[in-house]
């Protein structure tokens, strides 16, 4: 709650500022390199917020960690239930990848069927608290139809910017709960920086995670609950957590949350971070490969959801990876159309290209030997794959076309 918000320190200069004053990035260091971090009193949350605690609560979804997120008033949170997503044990998805245990977390099964729900409903509340008639974003496509989502959820206007070329299924999402769309006829870097000077010109709430920094606070709650969710099977912490990167809020806010979990007492510490990035658009595996400042570089991928040649995240999303001792990598698209039916066919999980973007790292990972074959891996399944019919079918194929008679069934089995 922003009873336990101390200030928003800017990771670039560590200035500290009131979340009253200054709500968005730091004003000395500007929008590319002064990302604002959400400081906490943990001493305070952890006298009502721990083990015992999470045990007697009933509320399954992300809310059960309101302490812990920046939320004034808990009337303005949604009616949608997102988070508290499902975390399955995957052995023969583990055998394949060359591990000894696997997890998969689905958060394709948030409301509008992305990880993103977790930022876009924190959004909506401040949004609201700050009395804003319209809010903003710019997005791959997830973002955007996650938004739309939750400004329909609390009958909030909504303004979105998309590349042309985001996947007919996102764009429909939008257009259905009722935002207003513009396709941007550009690429994402392009659509993001249009959003920024709309945003600043009609003074309309920006929902942009890497500029906004209460929105990685909803992404973190993805790490409190898969850490709450092993610690209730009684099983120890995976040595390894997957995830694909675009921006970086997300592994950020991954990163946050694990953190948070060791500085409250749950575990001893932050399992090591694997940032899977596409080798058609890969600039923090770059950076991190070359101990290198960040090159913003083409988009060249099928997984639209981390198709980011400028990540807007970039301080968060490199320490993420350096603070947890993890590693960047990447990985081609035909290993990212592999690991789709992999992960349907041996873990039943349905994941879109950046979804399963996670899983083709870990097996690229345990080649190249950064990933020990006896450790245990969580898998983060980011968005679902009914979101991109088309790369879909482009990993599975097509079906049998046949005559309505059981004949040229007879035929075909055989
Ligand atoms: C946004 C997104 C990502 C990456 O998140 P970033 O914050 O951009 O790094 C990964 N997978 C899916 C499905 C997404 O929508
Ligand atoms: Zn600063």
């Amino acid at each position: 709650m922003m009873e336990f918000v101390k200030s928003l320190q800017c990771v670039h200069c560590g200035q500290e500022y009131d979340p009253a004053v200054i709500e968005l990035y730091c004003p000395d260091c500007g929008y590319n390199d002064g990302i604002l971090n959400v400081v906490y009193d943990y001493d305070s949350i952890g006298k009502q917020f721990n083990p015992s605690s999470l045990k007697d609560c009933r509320r399954y979804s992300m809310w059960r960690y309101l302490p812990l997120l920046p939320v004034a008033d808990s009337d303005t949170i949604p009616h949608l239930q997102v988070g508290w997503t499902p975390l399955y044990r995957a052995p023969l998805l583990a055998a394949e990848l060359g591990v000894a245990n696997c997890y998969v977390k689905d958060e394709g099964r948030n409301p509008t069927a992305s990880f993103k729900d977790r930022a876009s409903s924190i959004g909506v509340i401040k949004a609201i608290e700050k009395k804003a008639a319209r809010i903003t974003c710019a997005s791959t496509g997830n973002a955007a139809s996650s938004l739309a989502g939750f400004a329909a959820a609390a009958q909030l206007p909504a303004t979105i910017f998309v590349p042309k070329t985001a996947p007919e299924a996102k764009i429909a999402q939008l257009l259905i709960y009722g935002a207003q769309v513009f396709a941007v006829d550009g690429t994402y870097d392009q659509a993001w920086e249009l959003c920024m000077e709309a945003s600043a010109e009609f003074g309309w709430y920006n929902r942009n995670c890497a500029v906004n920094p209460n929105l990685i606070e909803g992404k973190k709650t993805v790490s409190l609950e898969l850490v709450e969710q092993i610690l209730a099977l009684g099983e120890a912490m995976p040595d390894w957590v997957a995830v694909s990167v675009g921006d970086g809020c997300t592994v950020g806010g991954v990163y946050k949350g694990l953190w948070e979990m060791v500085r409250l007492g749950f575990i001893a510490k932050v399992p090591k971070i694997l940032g899977v990035q596409a080798e058609g658009c890969q600039p923090f595996v770059t950076s991190w490969q070359n101990d290198a400042p960040l090159i913003p570089c083409e988009a060249l991928t099928l997984a639209d959801s981390i198709a980011v040649g400028h990540p807007r995240n970039f301080a968060k999303g490199l320490q993420a990876i350096t603070q947890s001792e993890g590693a960047y990598i990447a990985v081609t698209d035909a290993e990212i159309l592999a690991a789709m039916k992999l992960l349907a066919r041996k873990a039943a999980v349905f994941g879109e290209p950046a979804g399963v973007a996670a899983a083709a790292g870990v097996q690229r990972a345990v080649s190249a030997g950064i990933i020990d074959k006896s450790a245990t891996v969580a898998i983060l399944v980011t968005g679902n794959g009914l979101k991109d019919i088309k790369s879909a079918v482009k990993a599975a194929g097509s079906p049998i076309i046949i005559p309505p008679s059981l004949a040229a069934v007879k035929a075909a089995v055989k």
